[in-house]
C-alpha cells in the first residue's frame, strides 16, 4: 500500500478518474490532508463511504513517529523512526525571519565527506516523499507553529534522491499543499554536478546552495571525495551555467576548520575564485563531532576571513550557531541514538 502523502495532486485526479470519481476529489483530499491535517480518513466529511472506503483499501497515512526531541535557545532537534525502523532527524530553527526546518533526504549519505557525522553511517537508503514531508506536519502540530523555511540540509545527499526530492518540493511548494514559497526553500548539495544539470533543467525557483568548504582542489580533495569526481573548476562551471539560467544568487556553505581552510590565503584564493558571480559565502562554525579530528575555527581567524572576502566585494554572513551544545549539527543525534 502506498502512502499519501507520496502524491501529487495531479497524480491523485488520476487517481479518482481511475476509479470513476470527479478529479476535483483530489483538491478536496488535498484539503484534508494539508489545511485541515486530517489523522484518519474517517475525518473526511464531504466524500461518501464508498469513496472513503475505497481510499482507505488503497492508501495508508501511517504516521511516522518522533522517538525523541530535544530542546535549546531557539532550536528544536527531532528524532524520527520512520516505518521500517531505521531514524532520521529534523531540526526546527527559530529564526527572526519564521521557523525553519531542516529536513533529512536519505537515511546516512554516501558521500563520504570527512567531516561530516551523516557521511560515517552510509546511506541505507533514500526517503520517501512523505518520509520528508510528514515531519514538517508532526513538527507543526508538536509545537503548534507554522513552519515558513525549508532547507535540504539534513542527513543525506538531496541530489542522490533527485526525484523524490523534487517531488517533495513540489508538494510542500504546491498552495493547496503545505504551501511554502519556493524562496522559502533551498536545496543544498555537496556538488553533485550532473544533478545540477537537471536542477537547471527543472527551471525550479527555489535556492541552491553549495557545500564548497575549500578555494582549491587541494583541500577539498582533503574533504569532500565528491571533489575527485567533479572538482572545483567544473562546479564552478555549471554554478555559472545555474545562475544564468536562473538568474538566482547562489548560497556557498563554507565550514570554517581549524588549520585546514581559515588562512589569509584562503581567504584572498576564495575571493579570486568567487570574483563576479552572483553568490554569497556563508562561513559555518564546525560542530565539533567526537569521531571527528577537525575544529572549528578560532573566532578571530573566522572574522580575519570574513573581513578579507569583504574587502574584495564577496557576499558573506557568519551563520548564527544552533544547538551545537545539543548535537544538533548533521547527523549526530542519529549516530548516538540507540534502541533501548
Ligand atoms: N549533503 C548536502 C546537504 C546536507 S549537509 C550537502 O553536503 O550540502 C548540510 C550542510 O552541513 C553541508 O554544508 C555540510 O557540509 C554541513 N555540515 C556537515 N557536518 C557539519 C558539521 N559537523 N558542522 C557544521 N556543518 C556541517
Ligand atoms: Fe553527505 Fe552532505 Fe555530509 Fe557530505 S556533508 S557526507 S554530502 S550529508
Amino acid at each position: 500500500m502506498k502512502n499519501i502523502y507520496d502524491y501529487s495532486i495531479d497524480e491523485l485526479k488520476n487517481y479518482f478518474q481511475d476509479i470513476n470519481e470527479k478529479p476535483f476529489r483530489a483538491v478536496q483530499l488535498y484539503e484534508w490532508l494539508y489545511k485541515k491535517r486530517i489523522n484518519s480518513f474517517d475525518e473526511i466529511t464531504n466524500m461518501n463511504k464508498n469513496i472513503i472506503n475505497r481510499i482507505k483499501e488503497d492508501f495508508n497515512l501511517d504516521e511516522i513517529t518522533i522517538v525523541s526531541k530535544l530542546q535549546g535557545k531557539d532550536v528544536y532537534k527531532y528524532l524520527f523512526k520512520l516505518r521500517d525502523g531505521n531514524t532520521v532527524e529534523a531540526v526546527l530553527m527559530k529564526q527572526n525571519y519564521g521557523n525553519s526546518l531542516c529536513v533529512s533526504t536519505q537515511v546516512g549519505c554516501n558521500m563520504g565527506c570527512y567531516f561530516c557525522e551523516s557521511g560515517r553511517l552510509k546511506r541505507l537508503r533514500n526517503l520517501e516523499v512523505n518520509e520528508m514531508l510528514l515531519p514538517i506536519l508532526l513538527i507543526e502540530k508538536d509545537l503548534d507553529i507554522r513552519i515558513s523555511h525549508v532547507v535540504l540540509m539534513g542527513i543525506g545527499e538531496p541530489f542522490d534522491n533527485y526525484d523524490n526530492v523534487i517531488k517533495f518540493i513540489n508538494i510542500i511548494n504546491n498552495p493547496k499543499g503545505i504551501d511554502i514559497g519556493a524562496r522559502h526553500i533551498t536545496v543544498s548539495t555537496s556538488g553533485v554536478v550532473p544533478q545540477i544539470e537537471n536542477f537547471i533543467n527543472d527551471g525550479k525557483q527555489v535556492n541552491l546552495a553549495i557545500s564548497l568548504h575549500a578555494p582549491n582542489d587541494e583541500i577539498r580533495n582533503k574533504l569532500m571525495p565528491i571533489n575527485k569526481a567533479y572538482n572545483i573548476a567544473l562546479l564552478i562551471k555549471t554554478i555559472k551555467k545555474y545562475i544564468e539560467a536562473t538568474n538566482r544568487r547562489v548560497t556557498m556553505e563554507y565550514i570554517m576548520l581549524k588549520g585546514i581552510n581559515d588562512s589569509v590565503q584562503n581567504a584572498i584564493e576564495l575571493s579570486n575564485l568567487l570574483r563576479g558571480i552572483n553568490c554569497y559565502v556563508n562561513l559555518i562554525p564546525y560542530n565539533e563531532t567526537s569521531n571527528s579530528k577537525f575544529k572549528k575555527s578560532n573566532n578571530d581567524d573566522v572574522m580575519k576571513f570574513y573581513d578579507i572576502l569583504k574587502q574584495n566585494h564577496i557576499n558573506v554572513t557568519v551563520r548564527k550557531e544552533f544547538g551545537s551544545k545539543m548535537m544538533a549539527a548533521c547527523g549526530q543525534l542519529r549516530a548516538n541514538y540507540k534502541e533501548d
